[in-house]
């Protein structure tokens, strides 16, 4: 699972949430234990009453644990009961292995956290606890709210009883459900192995649909939102709709029987096997359908529906990005396409090499570098093996790669092996680069020399790399005195020297002008985004406008913006080798530009809003503009601001942005001498 707070094309974070089921590995998910619970939670008391059992398989030893909070009050072995002579009796306890299936039952109880609804996404992921309250309930399995068994996953039935006016539910299929003023009471069914019961419940009211996929599966899928987001449900019902039936159709059945969206009081965002539990604000966003939606929809089968081998890397958010968020850029055209692959690249720029980590490495999100690698690297590893193999090779490998494995814990080898079989090609060497070796090429051309040939004209390319050096197919862009063209190269080892020929004089040659490899863009390739000016310890500041109240509110949202306080200098300074936040007024913004000599590039900006904020390369380092007339100006972009690191320059009116946009980057291009 998990994450943190990221920023993504609609300016907000959000977009990759995670999947919560994890799977003990091993090759098939076979023989499990399995859980009989009735759950009874008062969510204003916060209390928690858990009745059942527990059946292990025969031949398998056992300990079962609860978490400090929550005790067993009875617990008996096959019929008989256990003493349960001293504190730690009632929270872990061991069962020897029989010959037999050995049954437990247990009765534990505990009382819940209070649900904080301040808290912000990325303590939702570091501090999972069992929440309760009125206006929600989370039980994550990973806080062992339940009785758990050490490394065994196990399949469920879960009866659920909650007070009047609320509702809930646990992954699985929804066997049976009662709901009037003596409470709500519902059975869920999952018959899949899996490690723990995740729960939800609030003050929901549920939205239903019933569809009807090929082969004539019925499958229902649900809303339960509280009363303030019903409007929203016919809509959230729509896209599910929209994307269970695409998907089905392109991958494999679906393999469950049911999807719910579930609304949680908190800013979370998370995945798991037949439901998605978001943050009721962060449902509210009108991008959020278009996007982590299909993108929690698509885990059922990349995550939820075959499950990643951890111990050799987590291939399913690289996949479910590039399925998902990447698939629908490329559905709006070439262009936002495009730009996603650059983003990727310039945020794994910009990323130091301590940082890097091969794909096998990854296992889920914790923090930033570990999503430019286990999510965008890894998409963009999957555009490249597209690229290579071809699309209809490719979606053959997916159709292979789910029906050999769904419900099976696989690896990036099987994954490896589907499309081999697919495209009837040995692919190792192309994974072990890709997977197995941290970094990627930094690609330059050294030299190119052009010759008529008497029909058109022969190009020589030198293309180079550093050490360790990546086996690559490089697409060239050879601009003519007829047009352009693209062609590929292969490269390999320090330096490659490839033949083209071309029907006209050459002019310049660009090196992956499109951003189709994967690799480490030359310094100026990537247009200065304001993230430059957040994530540098050396931002230095400053402040156009001596009057001390607009001085402070500036001081205030720089804090806001850059990661740690940036270092103040004055107007008169020189340009900086830094990163560079400047705040004033238009009019002292101008002067400030023409007394230091760099492009007014902000005048090209659309002339509205309030405020405007704009990057431009300084010396050595971008330099972020911010123009906002007056102090109140300053402090409605204090909110807002940060969410936009994304940006290369943003108008906002009374602190609302109403354009944005990314500079289009600068491809290396080798030119020719005339
Ligand atoms: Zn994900």
């Amino acid at each position: 699972m998990i994450g943190r707070v990221r920023r993504r094309a609609g300016g907000l974070w959000l977009a990759a949430l995670a999947t919560v089921a994890l799977i003990a590995t091993g090759t098939a998910v076979a023989a499990p234990a399995r859980f009989d619970f009735t759950i009874t939670i008062d969510p204003v008391a916060r209390t928690l009453l858990g009745e059942g059992s527990i059946t292990l398989p025969p031949g398998k030893a056992a300990t079962l644990s609860l978490a400090s909070g929550f005790v067993a009050e009875t617990i008996q072995l096959d019929g008989r009961t256990l003493p349960l002579g001293t504190a730690a009796d009632r929270q872990t306890w061991r069962v020897g292995a029989s010959t037999d299936a050995r049954v437990v039952s247990v009765r534990w109880s505990g009382t819940l956290a209070a649900l904080d609804a301040t808290m912000q996404h990325r303590d939702t992921l570091g501090d999972l606890r069992a929440a309760s309250s009125a206006g929600g309930t989370f039980l994550p399995a990973a806080t062992n709210w339940h009785p758990m068994i050490d490394a065994m996953p196990a399949s469920y039935r879960v009866t659920l009883l909650l007070p009047p006016g609320q509702r809930g539910l646990v992954p699985g299929r929804l066997l049976a459900e009662t709901d009037d003023t003596s409470g709500y009471r519902a059975a869920f069914e999952f018959a899949q192995a899996i490690d723990g019961i995740d729960l939800m419940a609030g003050p929901y009211r549920s939205d239903e649909r019933v569809i009807t996929l090929a082969g004539d599966r019925s499958v229902r899928l649900r809303t339960y939102f509280t009363q303030a987001l019903a409007d929203l449900a016919p809509g959230y019902l729509d896209s599910v709709v929209g994307y269970l039936t695409r998907y089905d159709e392109r991958i494999g059945p679906y393999p469950y029987t049911e999807f719910s969206v579930v609304s949680s009081p908190t800013p979370t965002g998370f995945g798991m096997p037949t439901l998605t539990y978001i943050g009721a604000d962060v449902l509210r966003l009108p991008f959020i359908r278009a996007t982590s939606l299909g993108h929690e929809v698509l885990h059922n089968w990349w995550g939820n529906g075959v499950f990643p081998d951890y111990a050799s890397g987590n291939w399913s958010e690289g996949l479910t990005t590039f399925m998902a968020d990447y698939e629908y850029q490329r559905r709006e055209g070439e262009a936002p396409a495009r730009a996603m692959r650059l983003a990727w690249l310039r945020d794994y720029s910009a990323l130091p090499a301590a940082g890097d980590a091969p794909l096998a490495a990854f296992t889920s999100r914790t923090h930033g570098a570990s999503q430019i690698v286990g999510y965008n690297k890894a998409a963009m590893v999957f555009s490249m093996l597209r690229d290579l193999i071809g699309e209809a090779a490719f979606d053959q490998g997916l159709r292979t790669f789910w029906s050999a494995q769904r419900f099976r814990v696989a690896s990036w080898d099987d994954l490896r092996h589907a499309f081999e079989q697919a495209s009837n090609r040995d692919l190792a060497p192309f994974f072990a680069q890709w997977i197995k070796r941290p970094g990627a090429p930094t690609l330059h051309i050294a030299e190119a020399r052009r010759e008529p040939t008497g029909k058109g004209w022969r190009v020589q390319v030198r293309i180079v790399q550093p050490l360790p050096s990546f086996a690559v197919s490089v697409p060239l862009r050879i601009r003519t005195e007829l047009g352009e063209q693209m062609q590929s190269v292969d490269v390999g080892g320090l330096a490659t020297t490839a033949t083209l020929t071309v029907d006209a004089r050459p002019l310049a040659i660009a090196l992956d002008p499109d951003t189709r490899v994967m690799r480490r863009l030359a310094p100026g390739e990537a247009p200065p985004i304001l993230r430059d000016v957040m994530v540098n310890a050396r931002t230095a500041l400053v402040i156009l406008d001596p009057d001390p109240a607009y001085d402070e509110a500036a001081r205030q949202l720089a804090d806001a913006i850059a990661d740690q306080p940036p270092k103040p200098i004055r107007p008169d300074d020189d340009v900086p080798a830094s990163p560079l936040i400047v705040i004033g007024t238009t009019a002292r913004i101008a002067a400030w530009i023409e007394q230091h000599a760099l492009p007014p590039i902000g005048a090209t900006l659309p002339q509205r809003g309030n405020a405007r904020v704009w990057l431009a390369r300084g010396r050595a380092a971008s330099i972020a503009f911010i123009e906002a007339a007056d102090t109140a100006t300053l402090q409605s972009l204090m909110r807002g601001l940060p969410h936009y690191g994304g940006q290369s320059w943003l108008v906002f009116e009374n602190g609302k942005v109403v354009e944005r946009g990314v500079w289009p980057a600068t491809p290396m291009v080798f030119g020719f001498e005339r």
